[in-house]
């Protein structure tokens, strides 16, 4: 892995991600192992969006490699609110961390701001772009739970605003997947995004279906997603889809028993709660992933140390 920012799970070969997915179990099993390699480093937070999980999880994985944080704070308490433009706002960021993560409400923002700094820049989130750092703790779930290769996925909700749909399903490519793509027809997945998994991965292992109830009883793994009301120009035509595509124990009943359920979270009614303690449920685990898989990009975004950074794939 020799990248300097991580914008989008396009850039990441089969080996970049095992590398990462690797790196991470390492530091899972012994996290005191690393917990003196950055100190002194300071990761720069920009958040231009509300998050919890990624923000959060970076926070922690910088602190637990022993590093600290600097943070924007809301996009209200910020000089953004005088007109500042993203460009200026991260050079000026540049000079304080030793690293950025982005995340912000417009797609392209993160290519854009990489363009100015020098840094490594993690793009999290940007609108209904990609979201890569939140598909390598994806993969890592997945590897853990049903294994990466020969694998059936279903992904399920918002898949056309949804950027952690869009990173998954590219970085599924690089593993012999077959992907499920379930939605109203309103958003499915953008025709380019379609176009382009087409190009990467066997026509055969890409499929659309407006209803679960076909695929359901053949997947491995069912990956849902949240309607994200903010992302609709208009709020009737988020009425017209709100509270589609929910499950719950009964839904699952013509499931696999070894069916893993995922979800990026926040959800808002997608997931009955009844299925947090059925065997099912895998996404507590799959935020709690978050940190690992933070701490071992960071590492090796942050580090020269060609050890640890793989086989130099580009
Ligand atoms: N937390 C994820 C994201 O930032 C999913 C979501 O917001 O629904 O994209």
């Amino acid at each position: 892995m020799r990248h300097d920012h991580l914008i989008t799970s396009k850039q990441l070969s089969r080996a970049d991600i095992e590398t990462v997915l690797d790196y991470a179990a390492e530091i899972d099993a012994d996290p005191s192992a690393v917990a003196n390699r950055h100190v002194g480093t300071v990761l720069g937070l920009l958040f231009f969006e509300p998050s919890t999980r990624t923000k959060m999880s970076f926070e922690t994985a910088m602190k637990r490699l022993g590093g600290d944080i600097v943070d924007m704070g809301s996009v209200e308490s910020s000089s953004v609110t005088k007109g500042e433009t993203l460009a200026d706002t991260v050079r000026v960021i540049e000079g304080y961390a030793d690293a950025l993560v982005l995340r912000h409400p417009k797609q392209g923002s993160a290519t854009m701001a990489s363009e100015f700094v020098d840094v490594p820049l993690v793009n999290a989130g940007d609108g209904a772009g990609h979201h890569p750092s939140q598909t390598l703790l994806d993969l890592y779930t997945i590897r853990e739970n049903a294994g990466l290769d020969d694998l059936t996925i279903g992904i399920m909700g918002d898949l056309k605003y949804g950027r952690t749909v869009h990173s998954l399903a590219y970085a599924l490519t690089n593993f012999d997947t077959r992907q499920h793509f379930i939605s109203p027809e309103s958003l499915q997945l953008p025709r380019e995004v379609v176009y382009d998994l087409h190009q990467q991965q066997d026509g055969t292992g890409i499929r659309e279906h407006d209803a679960l109830e076909e695929v359901l009883p053949s997947l491995d793994v069912l990956y849902v997603t949240r309607i994200q009301r903010e992302r609709f120009p208009d709020e009737n035509e988020y009425q017209k889809v709100a509270g589609e595509y929910q499950i719950d124990a009964e839904t699952l009943e013509a499931a696999s028993d070894d069916l893993t359920v995922m979800h990026p979270l926040p959800r808002v009614d997608e997931i009955a709660p009844e299925i947090d303690e059925t065997d099912h449920a895998a996404y507590f685990e799959q935020a709690h992933n978050g940190v690992p898989i933070r701490m071992a990009l960071l590492d090796l975004l942050l580090s020269d140390d060609a050890e640890i950074r793989g086989d130099g794939d580009e």
